[in-house]
């Protein structure tokens, strides 16, 4: 090490512990240091994209969990044709190849002005740039009586992992002749499509095994994305099987008792179910809350050229947490999301201004093995804000080649997995 590397770290060395009475951990950098909260889509694209834009700048990527189990394709392993390892993913190639400092911790408070956050463990970090992609929490007694214990009876499966497995073995476990319930919330939540997926494929599996059994889609809302190609789907692929119920209908829940199995909608009317998938109301992630970041509606405001909090300087948001109208919340958005926030943060930290970015998303959904829709857009900024690009995106034709659909929604997955966690699937 020569002398000025050396003293320019004894400089930062110095700086950090000015700055907080704990112990601080952290890369040295030369160009600045960024802490990336929550290694899901969001967050451990911008941590991988940072290094590789600029590699003198220190990353250190706090998550709770060893291992992230996607969303996507977890119905499809509740409908059992894809392994659950299959879609679980470490973060050895970030820490390895790409030089993150990756810690499992949970990060319990942020503190704007000091700059630095606080973990479980003990220790603090401090940032220059903050990005955070925490995901979503759940509204809890928003639905009178689901809550934490209830969703053990009823799993939202909204989070991936274990609660996916229950939902599984509950399916499966499920008498020939049984009604299973699916509900959906109102917009907005993670994954609008999410639970017309859950529900097609849930048919899937109950064509093949229990085929006298029933799915019901209790909907909070009067409409729902793709809901012609759906629809369509059912009518050919399980005829008679599936039936949605929309707000207009009495679909609302806006009670349950999970132990007896029961379903409660607006009007009061009871429906009994022999396994029931309650996707409860969302909102930004516990650590959002705690940070500040939210407004009123329970999401964190962002200036979306570059997702910087409007509430906090320097703390970018992206992901599920953030409100990006138009753009839904799903794993490609927070993925497109945070390749502009990498070439924000990474502009900011060389002195320059950010560029006038541009974002995509796909989603695909499942209502076979081999028969997928999907609806894709592209957003740029005009007069009045981010806005979807005219004939830049388009959804599945009616009648489409919805296998073909189906090899795509396998490939982006691939892809996606790659470009988040530098890997192959
Ligand atoms: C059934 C289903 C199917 C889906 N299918 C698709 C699909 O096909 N395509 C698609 O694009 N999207 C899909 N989605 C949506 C997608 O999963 C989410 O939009 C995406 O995960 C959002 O990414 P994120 O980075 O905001 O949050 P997440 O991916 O949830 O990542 C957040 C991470 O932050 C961590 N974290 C939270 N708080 C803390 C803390 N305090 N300290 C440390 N770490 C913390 C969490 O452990 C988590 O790993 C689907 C969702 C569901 C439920």
């Amino acid at each position: 090490m020569d002398v000025s590397r050396r003293q320019f770290i004894t400089i930062t060395g110095a700086a950090t512990l000015s700055l907080a009475s704990t112990p601080v951990f952290g890369q040295p950098a030369k160009k600045g240091r960024v802490v990336v909260i929550g290694g899901g889509f969001g967050g451990a694209t911008a941590a991988r994209y940072i290094r590789k834009l600029d590699p003198e700048i220190a990353v250190t990527l706090v998550e709770i969990n060893p291992q992230y189990t996607t969303c996507p394709l977890g119905n499809a392993v509740m409908a059992g044709f894809v392994k659950l390892k299959s879609i679980t993913h470490n973060y050895d190639v970030l820490r390895e190849r790409y030089g993150v400092n990756v810690i499992h911790d949970a990060v319990i408070d942020i503190d704007p002005v000091s700059k630095t956050v606080r973990l479980q463990g003990g220790s603090e970090l401090v940032y220059d740039r903050l990005v955070m992609s925490p995901g979503i929490g759940f509204r809890w007694g928003a639905i009178e009586g689901y809550d934490q214990a209830a969703s053990e009876l009823m799993p939202h499966a909204w989070k991936g992992g274990s609660q996916i497995q229950l939902l599984r073995k509950q399916l499966h476990a499920m008498p020939d002749g049984g009604v299973a319930v699916v509900t959906a919330p109102e917009i907005p939540y993670r994954c609008p499509p999410g639970p017309y997926e859950r529900a097609s494929l849930m048919a899937y599996y109950l064509k093949k095994y229990k085929p006298r059994c029933k799915v019901l889609v209790m909907d909070a809302k009067p409409n729902f994305p793709k809901a012609h190609l759906f629809k369509q789907g059912w009518e050919s692929l399980y005829p008679g099987m599936v039936e949605w119920v929309s707000s207009d209908s009495g679909g609302q829940v806006i009670e349950v008792q999970a132990k007896e199995g029961i379903l409660i909608n607006s009007e009061g009317d009871a429906v009994k179910a022999d396994v029931a998938s309650v996707i409860p109301p969302q909102q930004a992630a516990k650590i959002a809350h705690v940070a500040d970041l939210v407004d009123q509606s329970g999401w964190c405001p962002v200036e979306l050229r570059t997702f910087e909090s409007t509430r906090h300087s320097a703390i970018h948001v992206i992901g599920d947490s953030a409100i990006a109208r138009p753009m839904p919340k799903s794993g490609y958005s927070a993925n497109s999301q945070a390749k502009v926030v990498a070439l924000a943060v990474v502009a900011y930290l060389n002195g320059n201004e950010p560029g006038e970015p541009s974002l995509i998303n796909t989603c695909f959904s499942f209502v076979a093995p081999d028969h997928v829709v999907s609806v894709s857009a592209v957003y740029r900024f005009g007069e009045k804000g981010l806005k979807a690009v005219r004939g830049g995106g388009g959804r599945t034709f009616m009648n489409g080649d919805f296998e073909a659909e189906a090899r795509f929604a396998r490939s982006w997955y691939k892809n996606i997995i790659a470009d988040t966690f530098g890997q192959r699937t």
